[in-house]
C-alpha cells in the first residue's frame, strides 16, 4: 500500500495536472490512496434492468434495456435540445439532452442496444430521462457497473469542471487496473482470522465496486472496524505509554487538611457518587502514576466539593493545586464559594484571572515561586508562562470543553514530574464522543444529584403566552424567588425577530417596575460584571436579564425559573446548561422555552427532548444524533483529532467498543507492541500520525 500513498494522482490515466488541482483543492485527494479513501456516500442498485412499462411515478434511478428508435433536434438557441425516443417491449420513453448535443447524435448507433441508466421524471403525463448514462450492449467488453453502482461526493466547481461522480468512478476502476497483485494488507493476520473479517485488497475493491449488497456490508464492516480500530490503538497507546513512562506525584497521606473539613467545614453529606469519586481519585494519586481523569457529572451534580476536597489531599502531601475555569464569572464565584467553605482553615487561596491588577499579580507570582501560596484559581491566565509554581501537585479544569485539549498539556508542563490531572466537565459527551475525544483519560462519573432536588418543569411557550409567563414570574418573585431571562444575542442582529439583550432589560424592566432587574453580558468590563453579579447572587436584583455568559456554572441556588428567549437559536447542550442555572435549591425550579410560532423540524424537536427529559446524557446523545458528532459542542473548538471517513459515531458505536476492546487486549499483552506480529500495526500508527492526525492534540 506505501506505493499507492507516495503515487502522485496527476499521473493516474483520467487526471492529469487539471483534475488533479481540483481533486486538491476540493477533496485533498493527493495520491492514489488518498482516492481510494475516497468512499462513495451512497449506492444505487443496477443488478435489475427494469421495464419501461413498469416505470411509476415512485421510480428512483433505475436501468433500462432498448433501443434507439427515433432521435429529433429541437427549439433553438438556449432551448435547444436533442430528444430520443427509446423503446423495449413494453413501451417508449424520451431521453432528453441539453448539452454535447454533437456528440451524443454523432455516437447514437440506431441498431445497436443500450443498457441506459437515470432517474425518470413525469411530465406531460409521459415520462422521460434527461441525460441517461448509457452503454451498448457489448458482450465483448466489460462492463463496470453492474451489481450496485456507487455515489461519490463532488463539488459545485468538479462538477463545473466534468468532474463528477462517474468521473471519479472511472478513476477508481484506473486505479485497480493500474497494478497487478494484490494490495498489501493493513491489519494482522490474526486479527483478520479471528473477527472473520474482509482482507483490504477486496475490501477496497468492493467498496467501490459491490456486487451485491451482501458482499459491500462486509466490506464497510472491515474497513469501519479498521478506521475505529486504529484510532483507539493510537489513543490507548498514549494512555499506556504515559503509565509505562511517566511517574506521577505519590500522595500517600490524606491529613490534616482533609480530616478538618471533613469533619467541621463540611456543610452537608457527601452523596454516594460523589465518595465514590473522591474513592477513585485517591486511588489514582497513590499509585505513583500520573493522573489524567475525567469527572463527568450533569449540572448540579457536585463537582466543585469533589473537586475542593482533591486539591486538600495534593495540600495535605506538601504540594500546591490549581482550578481553572473558563470564564471569570466562574473563576470568581469558585473562589467566593471556597473562601467561604474554607473558613477558619488558615490556608492561602488567591485568584488570577486576565483583569488581576498588576500588583497582585505580582504577588502571586511570587507567592506561587515561593511555595506560600496553596490555591491558586483563576482563568487561562494560569496557563501563561510567567505563572510558575514551586511545586505544582493536582490540577482542576472545571468545564474542560471550553478549553480543548491542547491546554491539558500546557499545565502539565507546569512541574517536572507532571501534575495529576482532573478534568471536569458538566455537558455530558456521548459514550462513543468520550471514548474518542477523551479516550485517553479514565472516567469517573458523579450519576446522582444531591438529595431533595426537585426535577425541573420544563415548558415550550409561544411568544404569545407572555402575559401568562409574567403573571407565573410575579408569583414566584413575590414567593421570595429570583428568576433568569437569557437572550440569544448582544447586538441586533439582521433579523428583527430576535429580542436583544438590550430590548430585553426594557422590557423586563417596564414590566416588573415594582421589582430590580441586573443585566451580564460578555462584553462588560470584568467590574461591571462582578457588579451585576453581585447584586444577583445578593438578593438585591429580582431578575438578571443575561447572555450565555451565565451558561456554565453559576450557582444561585434561590433563583427557580429560567426563561430562554429566542430558545430555538441554542443548541440542546447550551439549552441543558442553561436550565442547569436553577433547581439547585429546595424550591420547585422552572425552565421557560420561549419561542415564535415558525419553528423548523430541528427546533420543534429540540424544544419537545427539552421539555420531555431533564437527563444530560440522553440529551447529549439526542444532540449528537441531531448534529453529528463533528458540531457537538466540546468538539467545535477543539475539533475532533481525526477525520472518520466510513465510520459514524451515532451508528457505530457498538463497533467502536469491539474495536477499543480489541486494542485493549493487544495492548494488555503487548503494551510496546514489540512483537513481530504486531509491527504492521506500529507501521499503521506512524502512518496515520504522519499524514492525518494530530495527537499531541489529545494527549
Ligand atoms: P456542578 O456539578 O454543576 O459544578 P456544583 O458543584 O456547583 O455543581 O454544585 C451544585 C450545588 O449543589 C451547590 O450549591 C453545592 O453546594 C450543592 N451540593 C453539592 N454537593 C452536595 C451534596 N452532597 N448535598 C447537598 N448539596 C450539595
Ligand atoms: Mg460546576
Amino acid at each position: 500500500m506505501s506505493e499507492l500513498s507516495t503515487k502522485d494522482i496527476t499521473y493516474l490515466p483520467g487526471v492529469g495536472p487539471k483534475r488533479a488541482e481540483l481533486l486538491k483543492k476540493e477533496l485533498k485527494i493527493q495520491s492514489y490512496e488518498d482516492l481510494l479513501y475516497h468512499f462513495p456516500y451512497k449506492y444505487v442498485d443496477r443488478s435489475r434492468t427494469y421495464k419501461i412499462g413498469e416505470i411509476s411515478s415512485t421510480s428512483s434511478h433505475i436501468q433500462l434495456r432498448g433501443k434507439v428508435i427515433s432521435l429529433n433536434s429541437m427549439g433553438q438557441g438556449r432551448s435547444q435540445r436533442l430528444v430520443a425516443k427509446f423503446a423495449d417491449d413494453t413501451g417508449v420513453i424520451e431521453l432528453v439532452w441539453f448539452k454535447y448535443i454533437k456528440q451524443i447524435k454523432s455516437g447514437l448507433d440506431p441498431k445497436a442496444e443500450y443498457i441506459i441508466f437515470g432517474k425518470p421524471s413525469k411530465f406531460n403525463q409521459s415520462y422521460n430521462i434527461v441525460h441517461p448514462e448509457m452503454e451498448k450492449v457489448d458482450s465483448a467488453k466489460p462492463k463496470i457497473t453492474f451489481g450496485l453502482q456507487a455515489f461519490y461526493n463532488t463539488t459545485e466547481k468538479m462538477k463545473n469542471s466534468y468532474l463528477n461522480s462517474k468521473t471519479i468512478q472511472k478513476m477508481q476502476q484506473n486505479i485497480f487496473l493500474s497494478f497487478q497483485g494484490a494490495l498489501s494488507e493493513s491489519l494482522p493476520a490474526y486479527i483478520i482470522q479471528q473477527y472473520k473479517l474482509m482482507l483490504l485488497d477486496k475490501a477496497l475493491r468492493t467498496i467501490h465496486f459491490p456486487a451485491d449488497s451482501q458482499v459491500l456490508q462486509q466490506a464497510q464492516f472491515r474497513l469501519k472496524f479498521e478506521e475505529l480500530f486504529y484510532i483507539q490503538l493510537s489513543i490507548l497507546r498514549l494512555k499506556t505509554q504515559r503509565k509505562l513512562n511517566i511517574s506521577g506525584h505519590t500522595f500517600t497521606t490524606v491529613g490534616d487538611y482533609f480530616n478538618h473539613f471533613f469533619h467541621h467545614n463540611l456543610p452537608f453529606e457527601l452523596t454516594g457518587a460523589q465518595k465514590r469519586v473522591i474513592r477513585e481519585i485517591r486511588h489514582d494519586v497513590g499509585s505513583g502514576r500520573q493522573m489524567n481523569r475525567l469527572l463527568q457529572g450533569d449540572v448540579g451534580s457536585g463537582k466543585t466539593m469533589v473537586a475542593l476536597m482533591v486539591m486538600l489531599i495534593a495540600l495535605d502531601n506538601n504540594f500546591q493545586t490549581c482550578l481553572m475555569a473558563p470564564t471569570e464569572i466562574l473563576a470568581s464565584q469558585h473562589f467566593d464559594s471556597i473562601i467561604e467553605l474554607l473558613q477558619g482553615m488558615d490556608l492561602n487561596v488567591k485568584l488570577l484571572t486576565g483583569s488581576s491588577k498588576k500588583k497582585d499579580r505580582e504577588q502571586i507570582h511570587a507567592e506561587l515561586q515561593s511555595g506560600k501560596l496553596q490555591i491558586l484559581i483563576g482563568t487561562h491566565a494560569l496557563l501563561e508562562d510567567v505563572v510558575k509554581f514551586k511545586n505544582l501537585g493536582m490540577v482542576i479544569i472545571d468545564e474542560q470543553h471550553r478549553f480543548g485539549v491542547a491546554q491539558r498539556a500546557r499545565l502539565w508542563k507546569k512541574n517536572s514530574i507532571p501534575p495529576h490531572v482532573l478534568v471536569m466537565t458538566a455537558t455530558p459527551i456521548p459514550r462513543t464522543l468520550a471514548m474518542t475525544v477523551y479516550g485517553d483519560l479514565d472516567v469517573s462519573v458523579i450519576d446522582e444529584l444531591p438529595p431533595g432536588r426537585k426535577p425541573i418543569q420544563t415548558k415550550h411557550y409561544f411568544h404569545n403566552h407572555r402575559n401568562n409567563l409574567n403573571r407565573f414570574i410575579k408569583a414566584e418573585i413575590d414567593n421570595g424567588r429570583q428568576i433568569y431571562v437569557v437572550y440569544p444575542l448582544i447586538e441586533e442582529s439582521e433579523k428583527m425577530d430576535y429580542k436583544n439583550l438590550a430590548e430585553g432589560l426594557e422590557y423586563m424592566q417596564s414590566a416588573f417596575p415594582e421589582y430590580t432587574t441586573a443585566m451580564v453580558h460578555g462584553k462588560m468590563k470584568p467590574a461591571e460584571k462582578d457588579a451585576a453579579m453581585q447584586e444577583f447572587t445578593s438578593g438585591r436584583a429580582h431578575i438578571l436579564v443575561a447572555t450565555t455568559v451565565i451558561e456554565v456554572g453559576v450557582n444561585v441556588p434561590n433563583a427557580s425559573v429560567m426563561v430562554i428567549e429566542s430558545a430555538e437559536r441554542f443548541g440542546l447542550s447550551q439549552l441543558h446548561q442553561l436550565r442547569g442555572r436553577v433547581g439547585r435549591g429546595v424550591d420547585q425550579s422552572y425552565c421557560i422555552l420561549m419561542t415564535g410560532h415558525k419553528l423548523g423540524e430541528d427546533s420543534k424537536k429540540r424544544m419537545s427532548i427539552m421539555v420531555d427529559t431533564n437527563d444530560g446524557f440522553e440529551i447529549a446523545e439526542a444532540d449528537m444524533k441531531l448534529r453529528g458528532p463533528g458540531d457537538m459542542e466540546g468538539t467545535q473548538q477543539s475539533g475532533l483529532p481525526f477525520d472518520l471517513k466510513i465510520a459514524n459515531l451515532t451508528r457505530d458505536s457498538q463497533l467502536l467498543q469491539h474495536a477499543r476492546n480489541v486494542a485493549n487486549a493487544i495492548l494488555d499483552k503487548d503494551p510496546t507492541l514489540e512483537n513481530p506480529e504486531n509491527q504492521i500495526l506500529k507501521r499503521q500508527l506512524t502512518k496515520l500520525a504522519r499524514q492525518k492526525l494530530n495527537w499531541s492534540l489529545i494527549s
